[in-house]
């Protein structure tokens, strides 16, 4: 599967591949800029949950990802690999795709930013009327946008407390959030995260929160100090990809309802159609109190969040000037953030997304279960929609030690076989864009398996 890119790839998009050939340049030259690129980051840089000292390590040669075409990318040395985490969960129809960047170029070339502190501006006025259209009528009909997961999660929890203090409620200033959930890095949203190995030794400066494993732990506690419930619906991503009971969603809402909780849904994983639907909270028929969007707002193409709520939520906000909500960024509501989060959107209706994305889901099961069958080392499979996790485990059946980091190695022997990915822990994430066909599928699976017997032999030695 290595090899330069093809088609429409090597025509449109390769252009340093094609420069290279048409000047006559040899493949050195590549290399050249590939050293100077990895040398600087070295240097320089600094990566996201990264142990730097690895990372900088003279042994370690990180890809530089120069090229992206639909569901696959290319490096700067021509190797061509399957996106198999959608870029950290962010893409949606593809890289390079042309209506994209047709909305992408067209905004740029009418004004790339304005302020959305005292002003309107066209692309964030439709796509505000855009999302509220898809949710249930009359549910959640305000829009405020930020610019990430973290900051949409930042803007919910803010909102709920604010909503109460202005509600005559002000003693419901705690939050509920479930063990091992993620909901983003700044110190608000970090406050929330369960994953103790993240977040433990900042747990003393966040907000208040109570975790729970269940719906049995929340209804123990005092719900009348509770502002909102925090969660993930359907999956917890970052737990290793933990798919929740059925009916726990719809449970969960009663349960909020029952004791005047808020419910906060986490959509910024789950969203514009991961799980199969535009959102995962359709499944259960459920509409929460705020809904956090991000990653693939914008079809994984710029950073940009919303967090909707409802009309009863806003109207707490009126009034008195100091009611007001104090918060922003300054590139809320970005216009080439929207106007990418518009085409997004419309090609999910002209190109059928979510309707063409059964068959694949169905087809994700069934290499799923292949390769639970075939591969000694895998433990378990668990899916929702187009997101799985593939869990790893000794053939006797007991976890690797950690230090033997078996998910790393298997996802770095992947990429010999075309297949880019990252784990959790020991479990292999497979999340395809949305666009990604069959036939790619049977590739990326194919990589792995080819991944996972190198693996077995690892374990001989
Ligand atoms: C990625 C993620 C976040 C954080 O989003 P960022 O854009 O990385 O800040 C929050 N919640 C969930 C469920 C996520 O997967």
């Amino acid at each position: 599967m290595s090899g330069e890119f093809r088609g429409r790839m090597t025509e449109g998009g390769g252009r340093i591949i094609l420069a290279n050939r048409a000047r006559g340049f040899s493949v050195a030259s590549m290399r050249e800029d590939t050293r100077r690129w990895i040398e600087a980051d070295k240097r320089h840089g600094w990566h996201p949950f990264t142990p730097q000292e690895a990372w900088t390590d003279d042994g370690h040669e990180p890809l530089v990802l120069v090229r992206g075409e639909g569901a696959w990318l290319g490096d700067s040395e021509g190797r061509k690999y399957f996106d198999g985490n959608s870029s950290i969960w962010t893409n949606i129809h593809g890289h390079n795709h042309p209506a994209l960047n047709a909305a992408l170029r067209k905004q740029a070339e009418e004004v790339a930013h304005t302020s959305y502190l005292g002003f309107a501006n066209p692309r964030a006025s439709e796509l505000a009327e855009k999302l509220v259209s898809l949710v249930p009528s009359r549910t959640l009909e305000r829009v405020f946008f930020s610019d990430n997961g973290s900051t949409a999660v930042e803007v919910a929890m803010k909102m709920s407390l604010q909503y109460w203090m202005q509600s005559g409620e002000p003693t419901r200033d705690r939050f509920v959030a479930f063990a091992n959930g993620y909901h983003g890095d700044t110190m608000g949203a970090a406050s929330l995260g369960g994953v103790s190995r993240f977040f433990e030794r900042f747990r003393k400066f966040g907000v208040e929160v109570d975790f729970v494993e269940s719906l049995d732990e929340l209804a123990k506690l005092d719900a009348g100090k509770i502002a909102a419930v925090m969660v993930e619906p359907l999956i917890q991503g970052v737990n290793e990809m933990r798919p929740w009971p059925e009916g726990m969603l719809r449970n969960l809402r009663t349960a909020c309802d029952d004791a005047g909780m808020h419910l906060i849904l986490d959509e910024v994983m789950t969203g514009f159609g991961r799980t199969g639907t535009m959102f995962a909270c359709e499944q259960e028929s459920v509409v929460p109190d705020f809904l956090c969007l991000a990653k693939g707002l914008t079809g994984g193409y710029m950073p940009m969040a919303a967090t909707m709520t409802t009309a009863k939520v806003y109207e707490a906000f009126l009034g008195a000037a100091e009611n007001a909500f104090y918060y922003g960024h300054s590139y809320t509501a970005n216009p080439l953030g929207c106007a990418l989060a518009l085409a997004s959107l419309e090609l999910f209706e002209s190109e059928r997304t979510l309707e063409r994305l059964k068959p694949k889901i169905a087809a994700m099961g069934e290499l799923l279960v292949a390769l639970k069958e075939k591969q000694p080392m895998v433990h378990e499979v668990r899916q929702c929609g187009f997101v799985a996790g593939i869990e790893l485990r000794q053939l006797d059946g007991s976890p690797f030690s950690p230090s033997e980091k078996m998910g790393e190695k298997v996802c770095v022997a992947a990429r010999e076989h075309g297949l880019l990915t990252r784990p959790i822990r020991d479990t292999i994430v497979m999340m395809p864009p949305l666009c990604a066909e069959v036939g790619d599928l049977e590739k990326a699976f194919e990589a792995l398996r080819r991944a996972l017997a190198s693996g077995v032999s690892l374990l001989g030695k």
